[in-house]
């Protein structure tokens, strides 16, 4: 039986090739893909065709001469953007195609068709800078998302949660001076690319609006839905998203040798619920996901199934239960943190009795 849930692939995204023995590889998607037809099991989704992005929409992270740059890699075997991040024939295309699928199902889930989307995109994006190819991301897909949902479907506050293990950089700079694009990011402290400290808050009008939380190896399930329900959720009820995007990375996961976090796949589905959760509250359940990092293909394709799960009700998470095996030490430690420097914006917070 079809759910509400709208999802975005398309065989593109496997055309962005990388050098042999890359992390980041069309392998990860190709198992996603397969995943998604066993049993049938894409048939319980609501398919959501993508698009390329336009120049005029990519403006609104990127500047004209590194589009028109990236455009020039068209057709050419091989490019190498930064020594990490390399083009192919079709790298382009399937970094616009990413962008125009998140505009897709951020449109869809606008227009009430879904209640909430999963696009299993890559390139990744949430590295790219305006106008800097970064951490194997081309084009920044949920900054452009939120953007488009900004400028073209008429949302006022848009809340943009990243849970990769790296920090999302460019995504921070694309919104940090605005107000109507809140960010919070979880990510190991020290990893690639070393930014995302405590104190990143957001500048001018957006100060307050980026809430970075950088954790210590050994962060699990508990810990990370502690802190989502007792630091996030506080603070989104507070700025009340009309629509919340998501920076779905996987490498977070314990088997994921890129970090040394120790989530499990039924935890990132619990974050998945605190997430529903929220926005049900706020908006209607409007929540669009989008593939960032995770590199041990077995455990992050378990980890989209177990998000895709939650998402159309097939499972749901105890947050509750889940949060009860935190260990305190280390949720107390960021909300210390986190509250020290954003209860002057954030009244919510002054609740919790720390951090004075
Ligand atoms: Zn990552």
């Amino acid at each position: 039986m079809e759910s509400d849930v709208g999802i975005v692939i398309d065989p593109i995204y496997m055309e962005h090739r990388t050098v042999e023995g890359h992390p980041e590889r069309p392998e990860r998607l190709a198992s996603i893909y397969d995943m998604l037809n066993i049993g049938n099991y894409r048939r319980s989704f609501v398919s959501i065709p993508a698009r390329p992005a336009e120049k005029e929409e990519l403006v609104a992270v990127h500047s004209p001469e590194y589009i028109e740059r990236i455009e020039a890699t068209g057709g050419k075997e091989f490019c190498a953007l930064t020594p990490d991040t390399n083009t192919s024939k079709l790298s382009y295309r399937a970094a616009i195609t990413a962008a125009g699928g998140l505009f897709e199902a951020t449109a869809a889930v606008c227009s009430g068709r879904v209640k909430n989307a999963f696009a299993a995109v890559r390139p990744p994006g949430h590295h790219a800078e305006r106008s800097r190819a970064m951490g194997y991301c081309i084009l920044n897909n949920v900054a452009l998302g939120a953007a488009f949902a900004r400028d073209r479907l008429g949302y006022k506050r848009i809340l943009i949660v990243d849970w990769d293990v790296h920090h999302g950089n460019g995504t921070q700079h694309a919104f940090e001076q605005d107000s109507s694009v809140m960010f919070f990011s979880i990510h190991q402290r020290g990893l690639f690319p070393g930014t995302g400290v405590f104190t990143e808050t957001g500048i001018g009008k957006g100060e307050g609006y980026s809430i970075n939380v950088p954790i210590p190896k050994g962060y699990g399930d508990g810990e990370y839905v502690s802190i989502f329900q007792n630091l996030l959720r506080p603070v989104a009820l507070a700025f009340e998203p009309e629509l919340i995007m998501v920076s779905a990375g996987f490498d977070a996961h314990r088997q994921d040798r890129m970090s040394g976090m120790k989530m499990s796949s039924g935890g990132f589905a619990c974050l998945t619920r605190c997430l529903m959760e929220i926005a049900d509250l706020c908006c209607n359940g409007n929540l669009v996901l989008a593939l960032e990092g995770g590199y041990h293909i077995d455990s992050m394709t378990r980890s989209v199934k177990a998000v895709l799960d939650e998402l159309s009700g097939v499972t749901t998470s105890d947050t509750g239960r889940a949060a009860e095996k935190a260990r305190a030490q280390k949720v107390e430690y960021v909300l210390r943190r986190s509250i020290h420097v954003h209860r002057g914006r954030w009244k919510s917070l002054n609740d919790f009795g720390i951090g004075r």
